[in-house]
């Protein structure tokens, strides 16, 4: 290398007076083309390390496009800072595809460093870590530097060579990172979507769209040098061979995808054999592309992509005359695509000077690709939802709505019969209560009332009194009067009891024939005995008037109280009052008797 350096400097030295005029550097200016600076030398089978001395001319136009030429091109130009103030600048080569770059930096003829650059060497080795070759340079004030930049490379050398101020690079590099980081967003997303898609339907074609995709994704990040930044950066060879990789995968899943699609509108059509034998030979030529030169392997590529887009358009027009007019979207988007390597063949090939580089059609035709394929997928998925399982479950469960509906309505009737059955019920529970001749409380009531107030008596510690009374002599009655007129009697003693009550809690039943009950919560003894003795005095006055004449009778009283027994059924406690009101009856009847509790 010190070697070489030597004789570098010793040719150098000897065509240094014929450099171009330096380009005097202006602060003003964000970023210069360094093109009209510049010139140029061809060398056939020259070395890296040895720049011709005689042949430089200048080019004609102001950006460096010579195609594929693999021979070594020689640009040299001068810096020349006039400002107050040493400065820091960039040198920006922006093609990320360039394989070798070696930038001499020269001053005063003498060779100050060496630099080598290009995608041969490991991305880390670079002296600024950007997809493009950025050299990074530093002039102090009146200081004039000469630049002798060799380019050799496999692919094209095109490039656009500027001088950046450093925050104006900074600025157009976000700007970029932005448009990348947008486009690359939307790939991947559609990606995703195709992933999901699989995933959910286990579609093959899914499967087949989402490879195609990433692998178009992979080839725009190979040329605009992410994939070399952020993937691989270790692997030169990697990034010599990633476009080929990538469009073999591209054109296998893109040939499949068109099979299978020919395939469902005509089952072993010659169509879906030519798409089965691309997609083969898209795999054969894969590894092919590792071996042939990097030109070669161009060409090899470049005639599948061409062949694949023909049949693609040839199947397009097949198709509609089969009557197929919509669901072109894979023809279509190839027919952007291969209108994009068209350009990018021109561009590549020719001297034309297109508006726009190659990465710049390949993205745009990606864009169109995938907007093609996913408003295709969308109208398909909204087409197939009138017909696939998914709409008939849908279709189940608008009917199982539709039976919901129904469901409520009769479960609202149903409701409405049964509060009529709850009402009717009630209804049914009062009369139920009551006892049909007398209307008071029957004896059914009273053993539910008798047990609750018991309860209630015992808990609030209350006393519970219970007067049993029967009719003396009913019988008699009976006989005398009829069954008729002895029911009129049941009823005028029952209403007649029912007056002697003041309080509402008292109640009063028709404990069975001619025998009624008054159940007086909250009432002590003495008090009971009280309102017995009224009873009794009420009845006793009482002109019953019946449709067999005016009948009087008496009756005979028990009373008892739960004061001092807390502990008792309310078997025991009927039990108590009846023993009082038989002792009554044995007293001579007409008389109240209370139940005398021992002490
Ligand atoms: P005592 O003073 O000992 O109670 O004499 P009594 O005649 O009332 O005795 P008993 O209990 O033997 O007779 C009750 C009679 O009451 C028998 C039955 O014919 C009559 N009786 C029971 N229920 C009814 C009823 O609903 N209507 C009518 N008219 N009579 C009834
Ligand atoms: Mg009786
Ligand atoms: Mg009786």
């Amino acid at each position: 290398m010190r070697n070489l350096v030597l004789i570098l400097l010793l040719v150098l030295s000897q065509t240094a007076m014929a450099e171009p005029t330096p380009y005097q550097i202006d602060l003003n200016k964000g970023s210069v083309n360094l093109v009209p600076f510049l010139e140029y030398n061809i060398g056939n089978d020259d070395p890296l390390e040895t720049p011709p001395i005689e042949g430089w001319s200048t080019l004609s136009e102001d950006f460096i496009k010579f195609g594929y030429d693999d021979r070594v091109h020689w640009f040299r130009f001068g810096l020349q800072n006039i400002n107050p103030n040493p400065t820091s600048l960039y040198i920006e080569l922006d093609n990320a595809l360039l394989d070798n770059v070696t930038v001499y930096t020269l001053h005063n003829g003498k060779v100050r460093s060496v630099q080598n650059l290009g995608d041969n060497y490991s991305f880390v080795l670079r002296p600024v870590l950007q997809e493009t070759f950025i050299i990074p340079i530093s002039l102090l004030t009146d200081e004039s530097l000469e630049f002798y930049i060799a380019v050799q490379s496999q692919g094209t050398v095109n490039f656009p060579l500027t001088l950046w101020q450093k925050e104006s690079f900074q600025q157009q590099e976000n700007y970029d990172r932005l448009l990348a980081g947008l486009f690359i967003g939307i790939i991947s997303a559609a990606v995703f979507a195709y992933l999901i898609v699989f995933i959910f339907s286990q579609s093959k074609n899914a499967l087949l769209d989402a490879a195609l995709m990433m692998s178009l994704l992979m080839i725009t990040l190979t040329m605009n040098g992410y994939a070399f930044h952020y993937i691989w950066p270790e692997y030169p060879l990697m990034q010599q061979h990633a476009v080929y990789l990538f469009s073999c995968i591209a054109m296998a899943c893109s040939a499949l995808l068109a099979r299978n699609y020919i395939h469902s509108v005509q089952a072993g059509h010659p169509l879906t054999v030519s798409f089965i034998g691309i997609a083969i030979g898209a795999v054969v030529i894969l590894p092919l592309t590792l071996y042939v030169s990097y030109q070669w392997g161009l060409y090899l590529v470049m005639v599948a992509a061409i062949t694949l887009c023909c049949f693609h358009i040839y199947s397009g027009f097949w198709l509609w005359k089969q009557g197929v007019h919509e669901d072109q979207d894979l023809n279509l988007g190839v027919a952007v695509l291969l209108a994009a390597m068209l350009f990018i063949a021109v561009n590549s090939f020719t001297d034309a000077n297109l508006p726009f580089t190659n990465l710049d059609l390949l993205q745009l035709a990606m864009l169109v690709l995938v907007t093609i394929l996913s408003v295709s997928m969308i109208k398909k998925r909204m087409e197939k939802d009138h017909e696939t399982p998914f709409t008939l479950a849908y279709e189940d469960f608008e009917q199982s709505d539709d039976l919901q509906t129904q469901l409520a309505e009769q479960n609202l009737e149903l409701q409405l019969t049964l509060r009529e059955l709850e009402d009717r019920n009630n209804e049914l529970e009062k009369i139920n209560t009551l006892d049909a001749l007398s209307g008071i409380h029957n004896r059914r009531h009273f053993d539910k009332r008798i047990q609750a107030e018991i309860r209630r008596s015992r808990r609030e510690l209350t006393p519970l009194s219970l007067i049993m009374f029967d009719i003396d002599h009913f019988k008699a009655v009976n006989d005398k009067f009829g069954h008729v007129a002895g029911d009129e009697v049941i009823r005028t003693v029952a209403h007649t009891g029912e007056e002697q009550l003041n309080r509402s809690s008292d109640e009063i039943f028709r404990y069975g024939g001619e025998e009624f009950a008054m159940l007086l919560p909250n009432t002590d003894i003495a008090g009971a005995e009280v309102l017995a003795e009224k009873v009794r005095k009420n009845i006793e006055e009482a002109q019953i008037a019946t449709s067999s004449g005016t009948v009087k009778c008496t009756v005979s009283l028990g009373v008892a109280c739960t004061q001092k027994e807390h502990k008792l059924t309310p078997e025991q406690f009927v039990e108590l009052s009846d023993k009082a009101l038989y002792a009554a009856k044995n007293n001579g009847r007409n008389c109240v008797v209370v139940h005398k509790i021992e002490d």
